[in-house]
């Protein structure tokens, strides 16, 4: 049986809708905001109602059915505190997800240089099938909740001892396929009774959902977007995403041209530089041309070799050549060096690799 519909997880809720739900129970709303700086101020950040002191008893009991605090177990951290911390999250239906807290490293999305930087999922599993992604292998399985992608952060900054400053979502899944819950998510993570992080500090990475681009770009939050192009025509690209066979290269231009004009932002695109792909000179061109329309900047990163996948990295003279192209063009490119690489930071990897040695709960100890 489904719970009832006015039982939504507190880390779900807006500051809003916490003041309705209060108000339904005829309790003054302004309760709502003792509520949200109990589980979001820095030196609260408590895990159950009873920890609320300054909340009355009586109505405690009533919101912690309606609201409950739900956190994901956490059941592997792998990484140290100066290298890439990896989360590995069992959540309530024991589906695992994966956030990776990537330490202090040069600009890649922003102005300044980035500081802690957490990788976050938004589903478990994803149904867009790219084919080198192991995000994809196994299907899509469901959305993650709002709550499910905001606790992410909290559990991140808990266990690291260390402040996000940054926000990328680029673990499992495709958050612009779950747009409703990512929307509620990053508005929680930006409000000041929330989370309180900067909209410019947080990127959304997308392979390509052309109207939600365009939804993305009319909503109020000045959300930084990656497009993961890994191709620059169609031929190249729906090769190896089949988003693009929905969605083409000028068709997914035209609406980063919009996000561009409408945000007065630069974009970015992620391409993966794989031997024998996409990695020819003629495709770095073609980039090059598609990056000087729209003045995005472009982060090549060198494939990350997934098991099971045939697809590999090319040899540094030809990721270095690629770059060239690119860079003689006038037009602001990187390559990432992969941080991580060696405890699969990488997309989807780890809970991959878990899950498939997992044969029942009792062989991982939780950690929390
Ligand atoms: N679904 C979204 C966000 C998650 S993927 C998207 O596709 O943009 C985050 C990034 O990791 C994407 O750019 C994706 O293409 C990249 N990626 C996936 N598999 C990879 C691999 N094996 N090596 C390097 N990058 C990979
Ligand atoms: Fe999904 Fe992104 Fe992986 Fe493609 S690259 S399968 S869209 S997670």
């Amino acid at each position: 049986m489904s719970p009832p519909s006015y039982i939504h997880p507190l880390h779900s809720l807006s500051l809003e809708e916490m003041e309705a739900s209060l108000r339904e129970l005829g309790h003054p709303s302004y309760r709502a905001g003792q509520v949200m700086e109990w589980i979001y101020q820095r030196e609260k950040r408590v895990e159950n109602w009873s920890a609320m002191t300054n909340i009355p008893a009586a109505l405690r009991s009533i919101l912690e059915v309606r609201h409950p605090i739900l956190l994901p177990e956490v059941i592997q951290v792998s990484g140290s505190k100066d290298t890439t911390q990896k989360f590995l999250l069992r959540l309530g239906d024991g589906e695992l997800i994966e956030t990776v807290l990537i330490p202090a490293s040069p600009a890649l999305y922003g102005d300044e240089s980035d500081r802690r930087t957490l990788c976050v999922s938004s589903q478990v599993g994803c149904a867009y099938g790219c084919r080198f992604c192991a995000s994809g292998l196994d299907g899509w399985k469901r959305h993650l909740s709002t709550a499910e992608i905001v606790t992410q952060v909290l559990l991140a900054e808990k266990i690291s001892g260390e402040r996000i400053n940054n926000l990328v979502f680029m673990g499992m899944g495709e958050p612009m396929a779950n747009y409703e819950n990512f929307i509620k998510a990053i508005t929680i993570l930006n409000a000041p009774w929330g989370v309180g992080l900067g909209a410019r500090k947080m990127t959304v990475s997308t392979s390509g959902l052309v109207p939600r681009i365009r939804d993305l770009a009319e909503q109020p939050l000045q959300i930084r977007l990656a497009i993961s192009l890994h191709g620059a025509s169609d031929d190249v690209r729906s090769q190896i995403m089949p988003v693009n066979q929905k969605y083409p290269v000028a068709e997914l231009m035209d609406a980063c041209a919009f996000y561009s004009e409408r945000k007065k932002q630069m974009i970015t695109f992620e391409y993966i530089l794989i031997e024998g792909v996409n990695d020819d000179p003629s495709e770095a061109r073609l980039l090059a041309e598609r990056a000087r329309g729209l003045r995005a900047k472009i982060n090549l990163i060198p494939y990350n070799t997934v098991e099971g996948l045939p697809w590999n990295r090319p040899s540094e003279p030809v990721q270095e050549e690629f770059l060239s192209i690119l860079r003689n063009r006038g037009i602001a490119a990187t390559i990432r060096r992969e941080k991580g690489h060696d405890i699969d930071a990488a997309c989807g990897q780890l809970r991959r690799r878990v899950a498939s040695s997992l044969t029942g709960s009792g062989e991982v100890s939780a950690m929390n």
